[in-house]
C-alpha cells in the first residue's frame, strides 16, 4: 500500500500550488515520444490531441521535479524552492486562521 499523499506536512495536498509547467512554445511530443507522459508515475501528465497537458497537478509529488531533467527540450518547469517556501507558509497560516 502507497503512502498517503492527500497530505504534505500535514498540509492537506490541493491547497499546495506544486507542479509541472509546460512551456508550450518548447514542447514537441512528436521529438520526444510523450517522455514525460510515460515517466510520471503519478499520472500528473496527459495526452490531449497530439499535446501534453497537465492534468493531474494534485498528484504530484510536492518538491519533487525529478522530470523536469527527462525533458529533452527544457519545457518542463517548477516553482523555486522560496516559492514552495512561501506556499507552505501561505496554507499554513490559512489554515491556522481558520482553526482560530
Ligand atoms: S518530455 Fe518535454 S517535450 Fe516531451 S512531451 Fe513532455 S514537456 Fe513536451
Amino acid at each position: 500500500m502507497g503512502r498517503d499523499r492527500s497530505t504534505y506536512t500535514g498540509l492537506p495536498r490541493e491547497k499546495i500550488k506544486w507542479h509541472p509547467r509546460i512551456d508550450k512554445t518548447r514542447c514537441n511530443p512528436r521529438e520526444c515520444g510523450y517522455h514525460c507522459v510515460s515517466f510520471c508515475p503519478f499520472k500528473v501528465f496527459s495526452r490531449v490531441d497530439g499535446t501534453v497537458v497537465v492534468s493531474n497537478p494534485s498528484s504530484c509529488n510536492v518538491g519533487d521535479e525529478s522530470c523536469r531533467f527527462q525533458c529533452p527540450l527544457g519545457a518542463i518547469s517548477f516553482p523555486t524552492r522560496e516559492e514552495l517556501k512561501m506556499m507552505l507558509k501561505t496554507v499554513r497560516e490559512e489554515l491556522e486562521r481558520n482553526a482560530s
